[in-house]
């Protein structure tokens, strides 16, 4: 190797740390402004990142990311550790690292960032042995709205790690090592110390499949293990599998006591677990809470001046929507007799006072997956998540009320897969189901949180925009499309492209069921327009 191309080796070696240590700065500042209550605690590692990216950035002579991280770390000298971020400091903010950001990116990424899209940045980090196989996948991620790195050493994933722990990461056995000396399982054991609860693996093997090196794997936090390895497409889902499954929603928990101190004390110790609390002692506002709050989960104290729990809880059970909620009681009370009569009226659980914080968070968290558990069932289409017919048409209902309210335009959009059924006969149905799972993926990293997405019928899918105007819902459709049909489908050795048409919808007073067809007639005129296209309703 001559000298000038071992210099640009070691260059771009350096602006992968640099890129790495801004990505770092990103995530940290995701975190902050995702949970603006929890932002103080965040505010030193804010400042941490951004120093050690300017100091990687002067040293490596990259001028944009120095200049980025120096102007987000003049803005955090006068925010001080425990005071909130007010708002003018989170625009300032959130200016400076999209500066940063479009640094970061990369050139064919930059025109992507318009009007309602909002990308999911979930660190993935890739450490293959396969430096081809590593670029092909961080591709095909980076299409589904992913960022991911990867690593060529150990020290450096380490190191990653321990700056910013990833969703997922997907490790080569024999990663960064000798062949069949199961160098990879070692780092992953070695980075799962750092962390308190481990980071879900997926792990390919190219050669070696026996039961001591999936057993070591699985012992390390392995929760996949492809052997022999399998092709991107099926990676991706996997990977998409557990950046989902980490991204919990906080648990939303409504508290009745009619005792202020203990009703702070349960705020304080759910917030500290990472729930949504939401507190009232006074039980005549049980109805308004629960419309405002939307509790997924109820504590109620068993008695409170003017009724019982008992009571308020046949009253919640008397609503439809509230009607298998979780009910949690909390008393002194410790007449087993007692609780057994209470729970007959409705409730689910039975705490006693004085609680222990990690049994009272060890049941809410077992009530409320299984709560979520249920409710996926009765809501969710089982293939793809995504919210099944009638939920989508009930949420439609939903938000034109709110759209009345707020007086606020809405679009609807369908979305018909294009030949699909030429896809099922070309390439058999298990490739076919893939692609539908593998659009909805595609849906769910490139709209919105609010979007609602639901799959309407076998090959097609219903788009819910709150807040959103047709130009711009055109706009952000077409941009899916376009990237979709560019995304390359596999099955086997044999690559191909699959397109979608549809038809947008904006919302002009009518009827849930007047918009759909609508939107309807619109899809179809995409299909009779050659497909692959994009219409707006006619008004
Ligand atoms: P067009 O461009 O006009 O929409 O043509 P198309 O072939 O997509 O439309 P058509 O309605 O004729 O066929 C839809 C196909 O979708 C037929 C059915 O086999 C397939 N399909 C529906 N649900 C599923 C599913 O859950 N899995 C798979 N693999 N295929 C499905
Ligand atoms: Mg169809
Ligand atoms: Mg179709």
């Amino acid at each position: 190797m001559n000298d000038e191309s071992q210099k640009e080796k070691l260059r771009q070696h350096f602006a992968r740390r640099v890129t790495t240590q801004a990505r770092v700065v990103l995530d940290t500042w995701q975190k902050i402004r995702e949970d603006r209550s929890q932002a103080p605690a965040h505010r030193d590692d804010l400042t941490a990142a951004a120093d050690k990216l300017v100091r990687y950035a002067r040293r490596f002579e990259m001028d944009s990311h120095a200049a980025a991280g120096e102007l987000i770390l003049s803005l955090l000298t006068d925010w001080h550790q425990d005071t909130p971020l007010d708002d003018a400091k989170a625009k300032a903010l959130e200016d400076a690292t999209e500066n940063l950001r479009l640094s970061t990116q990369r050139r064919t990424d930059q025109d992507t960032s318009s009007a309602p899209q909002q990308y999911r940045r979930t660190p993935v980090y890739i450490a293959l042995s396969n430096e081809e196989m590593a670029s092909r996948l961080i591709r095909q991620l980076e299409f589904f709205g992913f960022r991911a790195s990867a690593f060529n050493a150990s020290a450096d994933l380490i190191e990653a790690c321990a700056l910013s722990k990833p969703e997922t990461i997907l490790m080569d056995v024999n990663f960064s090592g000798k062949d069949k000396d199961n160098a990879g399982i070692a780092t992953v054991e070695q980075l799962q110390e750092q962390h308190d609860t481990p980071i879900p693996i997926i792990f390919v093997s190219d050669e070696d499949g026996s039961i001591e090196t999936r057993l070591r794997a699985s012992r390390c936090g392995g929760e996949e293990f492809f052997y022999p390895a399998v092709d991107p497409g099926q990676l991706i889902e996997k990977i998409e599998t557990y950046t989902h499954g980490n991204t919990v929603e906080p648990y939303k928990v409504l508290v009745l006591d009619d005792s202020r101190a203990q009703a702070k004390y349960m705020e304080t110790v759910l917030k500290k677990a990472g729930m949504t609390a939401h507190i009232i002692t006074d039980p005549m506002q049980i109805i308004h809470a629960l419309e405002e709050f939307s509790p997924e989960i109820i504590i109620l104290d068993m008695y409170m001046p003017g009724c019982t729990g008992m009571e308020i809880a046949r009253v919640i059970r008397q609503q439809d929507r509230f009607h298998s909620v979780p009910i949690i009681y909390l008393s002194a009370e410790e007449d087993v007799s007692k609780q057994l009569h209470a729970m007959s009226l409705g409730g689910d659980d039975f705490l006693t006072k004085p609680i222990d914080p990690k049994h009272l968070i060890a049941t809410l968290h077992n009530r409320g997956r299984r709560a979520r558990s249920l409710l996926a069932l009765m809501i969710r289409d089982s293939l793809t998540g995504l919210f099944n017919h009638t939920h989508t048409l009930h949420l439609l209902e939903q938000e034109i009320v709110r759209a009345r309210q707020k007086d606020q335009p809405m679009c609807f959009a369908m979305i018909d897969i294009d030949f699909f059924k030429k896809v099922n006969d070309t390439f058999g149905h298990p490739i076919g189901d893939r692609i539908l799972r593998s659009l909805s993926m595609f849906l769910k990293q490139r709209l919105r949180k609010t979007d609602h997405i639901g799959r309407y019928g076998g090959e097609e899918f219903a788009i819910i925009l709150p807040n959103t105007r047709p130009g711009d819902a055109r706009n952000v459709l077409n941009e899916i499309r376009e990237r979709f049909s560019e995304l390359t489908q596999q099955a086997g050795d044999r690559e191909f492209n699959v397109t979608f048409s549809c038809g947008i919808a904006d919302w002009q007073g009518e009827t849930a069921q007047a918009l759909c067809e609508r939107a309807d007639r619109a899809l179809y005129t995409s299909k009779e327009h050659g497909r692959n296209c994009v219409t707006l309703a006619e008004t």
